[in-house]
């Protein structure tokens, strides 16, 4: 098994990527935290999924803009499987409008969970990141934070300010032979995608070559790949997964 005795982390488990990430960990022999905010539901039959298979799973709740949450949650996960190995900031959240409308609460939103987050995650974390030699920071950025795009200058923002975080731990963590990576996908067949008119939806389908959304599946082993030791000379880098579209 690939990630046997591995303890993975991932935010926003419960429903789109992060299960299909955390879904995909497990089945390479992973111990699975899936951390969720309010799809209680949806985490459980994930971690359900999980313990049918070779991997082990367990359910935390957290909401992962709020430092103190993150933090309990760790004291709890530390307890059940020890140390962090790898940690996927995947949880992440959209509030769309044309920048002349987007209010600062809007903004704030979505910087506090898809950038606050990502601090809270990785500080809890870190010394174990550190410790575990070959340690794996792992963060979910996008094709928008390349790209930019259309009514989605919060969203943007945080997903190019993945870039910078990415490289900069890349560059700390190396003296510990740890590794920090960024996957950053196209366009995902997931809810967040469920919102986006028809009409939107087929313009950007004429800018992906590939001539088709991506599936969570087509992300999920990228993942599974910089998570396990195969991917120890690999560091500081961003992995667009995006059907080939420019960037
Ligand atoms: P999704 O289907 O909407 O799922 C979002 C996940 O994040 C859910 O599990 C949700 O948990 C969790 N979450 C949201 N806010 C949270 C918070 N404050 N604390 C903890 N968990 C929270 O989204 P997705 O499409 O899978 O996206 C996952 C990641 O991929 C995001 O970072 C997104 O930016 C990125 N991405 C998505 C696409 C796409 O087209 N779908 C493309 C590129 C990148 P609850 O349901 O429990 O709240």
């Amino acid at each position: 098994m690939l990630l046997e005795d591995r303890t993975c982390l991932v935010t926003g488990g419960s429903r789109g990527i992060g299960r299909g990430i955390a879904e995909e960990l497990g089945e390479h022999g992973a111990n699975v935290v899936i951390n969720y905010r309010s799809s209680e539901d949806a985490a459980y039959a994930a971690r359900d999924v999980i313990e049918e298979g070779p991997g082990r799973a367990v359910v935390a709740q957290a909401d992962v803009s709020e430092f103190d949450e993150v933090q309990t949650m760790y004291d709890a996960v530390s307890e059940e499987f020890g140390n962090v190995d790898v940690l996927v900031n995947n949880a992440g959240i959209t509030q769309d409008t044309t920048f002349d409308k987007m209010s600062k609460e809007q903004w704030e939103k979505v910087i506090d969970v898809n950038l606050g987050g990502v601090f809270n995650c990785t500080k809890a974390c870190y010394e174990d990141l550190r410790e575990a030699n070959n340690g794996r920071l792992i963060n979910i950025s996008s094709v928008v934070g390349q790209q930019g795009n259309y009514g989605q200058a919060n969203y943007a923002t945080t997903k190019s300010g993945l870039f910078g975080f990415t490289r900069t731990m890349a560059l700390e963590m190396a003296r510990a032979d740890s590794t920090a990576n960024c996957v950053s996908p196209g366009f995902v067949e997931t809810d967040m995608l469920a919102d986006v008119p028809d009409r939107v939806r087929e313009q950007i389908l004429e800018r992906i070559p590939l001539d088709r959304f991506a599936e969570v599946e087509d992300i999920t082993g990228i993942v599974r790949f910089l998570a396990s030791h195969e991917s120890r000379y690999m560091t500081g880098q961003i992995l667009g997964l995006n059907g080939g579209m420019e960037w």
